[in-house]
Order: structure tokens, then C-alpha cells, then sequence
């Protein structure tokens, strides 16, 4: 099973309903059991919502409480990203998990690269509070941006 941000496959939910379908990523997952996640909805946030953004450190300094999630009205949003990654693996065998393509910079899905927390779209080393709980929970993460290896992967298995 392969974990996939819902917006990726065409799921309107991101923060201001829209998607971020993404062809390409579909028509390399075809015939793949794929799994779609979003754990911005997961974790209880509605459509649309105000854009968040990691201040302070990034999603690992989140899930050890020493940084916080604020949406652009300044509130502090971080119990519904820390909520939303744990119960994205809910009821899922974590041995079933290939893999998570995650929506690169985002917050939660980001890996490796996020927004800087000041809303003004520079970018920061780190990950989003859900793909670094994947990597904790040993989950390999990629971002759509890595198709590449993807099918490497793909190929290889
Ligand atoms: S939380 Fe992840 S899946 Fe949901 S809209 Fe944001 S990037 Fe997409």
C-alpha cells in the first residue's frame, strides 16, 4: 500500500479548496494500491481554512512540543496537525506501508523543505509534521517532486 496526499489525486483540501492534482504521480501509480491521506481533515481542520505554517523549528520540533503550528490569523493550530498525522496510520498495518508521496512544502506533508513559518514564501530545512512522524514510524517518505525514484522503487519491487 502506498500513502498519498489526497490533493495530489485531485481531493479539493487544501487550505483554500482547491487541489494539487498531479498527472504525472497518477499515471505512475496506476494499477498500485494506493492509499489517500490528508491529515489536515484528519486531524479536524474544515475547507477552507486559513494557510499554516511551522514557526520555530519544523514537524519533528512540533511532535517534541518545541514548535508550534499558527495558521495567517495567528492561531495556534498545532493539536489538529499532531491529531491529524497519528490518525492518518490509524487502522492501517504499518507492515502493508511501501511507501508515503507526500505533497512537497506543506506543513504536514512537506519533507525535507518547508514554508519558513513567516508567510512569505521562503523556504526552510525540514519537514512537515506528518511526514516526520512517517519517518519515525519508519515509513519511507518522497515527494511528488521525486518521480524518479518513485519509479525506481516501482521497478525494483
Ligand atoms: S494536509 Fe497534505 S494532503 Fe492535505 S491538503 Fe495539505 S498537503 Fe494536501
Amino acid at each position: 500500500m502506498i500513502l498519498v496526499s489526497a490533493c495530489l489525486l485531485g481531493r479539493k483540501c487544501r487550505y483554500d479548496g482547491n487541489n494539487h492534482q498531479d498527472q504525472s504521480l497518477k499515471e505512475l501509480l496506476r494499477g498500485q494500491k494506493i492509499h489517500p491521506i490528508c491529515p489536515e481533515l484528519a486531524g479536524g481542520l474544515p475547507i477552507p481554512r486559513p494557510p499554516a505554517e511551522i514557526k520555530g523549528g519544523d514537524g519533528d520540533d512540533v511532535l517534541t512540543g518545541q514548535a508550534r503550528v499558527v495558521n495567517r490569523d495567528n492561531e495556534d493550530v498545532t493539536v489538529y496537525f499532531i491529531e491529524g498525522s497519528r490518525k492518518t496510520l490509524q487502522g492501517i498495518d504499518p507492515e502493508q506501508i511501501e511507501m508515503a508521496i507526500l505533497k512537497a512544502r506543506s506543513p504536514s506533508c512537506g519533507v525535507g523543505e518547508i514554508y519558513s513559518g513567516a508567510f512569505n514564501g521562503q523556504l526552510k530545512a525540514g519537514s512537515g509534521v506528518t511526514a516526520a512522524y512517517f519517518k519515525r514510524k519508519g515509513i519511507a517518505v518522497y515527494t511528488e517532486e521525486e518521480l524518479d525514484k518513485i519509479k525506481q522503487i516501482l521497478r525494483d519491487k
